[in-house]
């Protein structure tokens, strides 16, 4: 069977279903292999669904055909958990334009390049996504909510603020209104909010109650917001009082609803009970010393208590094993400027593109220039075109200098990945808790302490690291060439 893909952007850089559909055909032809099932997801910029990925998945589950074709890594996973549920399904994928043929049987060596090249693709893109992420938090500091309009506002296409909702705006703040006397439960006010004809934008259906107490313990109604952590003073217009909120927040709060963790304790989160499967959680005696111990939700497990000193050590003999040996470390680097010289591949078609795109706007603007000299438009319309044109041609310049430092960014964060394999545990000792914890999360993704001893679960591809260190058998030849069989 084959799986493609295209998204909007490969749509616009001229990569096709056709062709690659056609790649993978004669793959299989050439190859004696029979093809019982096509996937085929085509991706919109509206619309960033796998209906098809869905379907393959279930269809590999069932089926007894083993063998999936794909053009290359960055078609098949769009994230670390894509890869984890095919990883899982023990098939036999071959990746046509990369020449890696993975299957069960593979060797350690050729998955954990396969695990660097899935990372590395997650890792582009979130390179990025950082850049929306900085120029969200731009619009945000100046007061401007920089995402989605919640209910009962409206992102406005003309100021791009948020704007009241007339339809929903009043009804949200009855919302509080009603809340803040304190005589509604928030399964009462649900009912009251469906009757008032309180509905989400997307689905138009009524508001579920987690909705309306998320809604009512917003901020950003009385104007302030937050975003990434901070508080911002709104620009937009509120809703509400800020008053009326802090009522609200007021009724919350003697109803005794769950408030804020007083003190986030460095490993929670990272360690499980390992005899009843219970959360690990912290606290700190006698002022100074802090202890996990299991939460005990399912009973008493009979699990003991663990300082944080020593938890923290355990921690640390976990990230011993996160190693790679000087020679593999070699390997991957060059493979890695190896796939680097793909993107930048890529990275100039698209420079230029936009190259091109620049030239045509200024050229529409000169034209737009000589029509006013000449008197043949208006100055207001010179005025709104020349705005309009400017802020494409900025937009064009944020994607040019966006494109030039993810490419750049790619090769150096695979060389970090790699650094820390290196030096993770001499990082580890260094570090303060909290510090720790972090380097942690990147290396584990659970553990589970049993009576003094913890079973870790390390996050891809760091288990190939910690495997090949333990079995030695990554000291094979990293030839990722193999002949599919079959
Ligand atoms: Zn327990």
């Amino acid at each position: 069977m084959l799986y493609v893909r295209v998204s909007s952007k490969d749509q616009e850089q001229g990569f096709s279903i056709p062709a690659q559909r056609k790649l993978l055909i004669d793959y299989a032809a050439e190859r004696g292999l029979k093809i019982v099932q096509q996937f085929e997801d085509v991706e919109t910029a509206k619309r960033a669904g796998r209906v098809a990925f869905g379907e393959m998945i279930a269809f590999l589950r069932t089926s007894s055909c083993r063998i999936l074709l794909v053009e290359k890594t960055d078609r098949l996973y769009r994230n670390i958990k894509d890869w984890v549920t095919v990883d899982e399904l023990g098939a036999e994928v071959h990746f046509v334009k990369e020449n890696v043929v993975l299957s069960e049987d593979s060797r350690s060596s050729e998955k954990f390049m396969h695990g660097i090249k899935v990372l590395m693709a997650k890792n582009y893109i979130d390179n990025l996504g950082e850049e929306v992420r900085k120029g969200m938090l731009e619009k945000a500091r100046q007061g401007h909510w920089p995402s989605v309009a919640p209910i009962g506002y409206l992102n406005s296409p003309l100021t791009r603020r948020i704007e009241p909702d007339p339809d929903r705006a009043p009804a949200v703040a009855k919302l509080f209104e009603w809340y803040a006397t304190g005589e509604d439960s928030l399964k009462v006010l649900t009912a009251k909010a469906t009757a008032a004809g309180l509905t989400n934008r997307t689905s138009n259906r009524p508001l579920v109650k987690a909705k309306i107490h998320q809604l009512l313990q917003n901020p950003i109604y009385a104007c302030d917001f937050q975003w990434l952590g901070q508080t911002y003073e709104g620009q937009h217009q509120p809703l509400i009082s800020r008053d009326l909120f802090q009522r609200v927040q007021d009724v919350f709060a003697a109803a005794n609803h769950p408030k804020h963790t007083k003190r986030q304790h460095a490993f929670a989160g990272l360690v499980t009970c390992g005899r009843c499967g219970c959360a690990y959680t912290a606290e700190t005696k006698k002022g100074q010393y802090i202890y996990y111990h299991c939460t005990g939700y399912r009973g008493p497990c009979g699990n003991t208590w663990v300082r944080e000193e020593d938890l923290g050590q355990q921690l640390g003999e976990l990230v011993k094993l996160v190693r790679i040996p000087t020679e593999l470390a070699d390997g991957v680097a060059a493979a890695l400027r190896e796939s680097q010289g793909d993107k930048e591949q890529f990275a100039r078609t698209t420079v230029m593109r936009l190259q091109q795109q620049q030239l045509l706007i200024r050229s529409k603007l000169d034209r737009a220039y000589d029509d006013r000299l000449s008197g043949r438009i208006s100055d207001e319309l010179w005025s709104t075109k020349s705005v309009e044109l400017e802020s494409e041609l900025q937009k064009v310049r944020a994607d040019m200098e966006r494109q030039d430092r993810a490419s750049h960014e790619y090769e150096a964060t695979g060389l970090q990945i790699l650094e820390l394999a290196q030096s993770a545990y001499s990082l580890y000792v260094a570090q303060k808790p909290q510090e720790q914890a972090r380097l942690l999360k990147t290396l584990l993704s659970n553990c589970a302490f049993d009576r003094g001893s913890l079973t870790p679960t390390y996050v891809k591809p760091f288990d190939l690291f910690v495997k090949g260190s333990e079995t030695g058998d990554w000291l094979l030849r990293l030839d990722s060439n193999q002949q599919p069989s079959g």
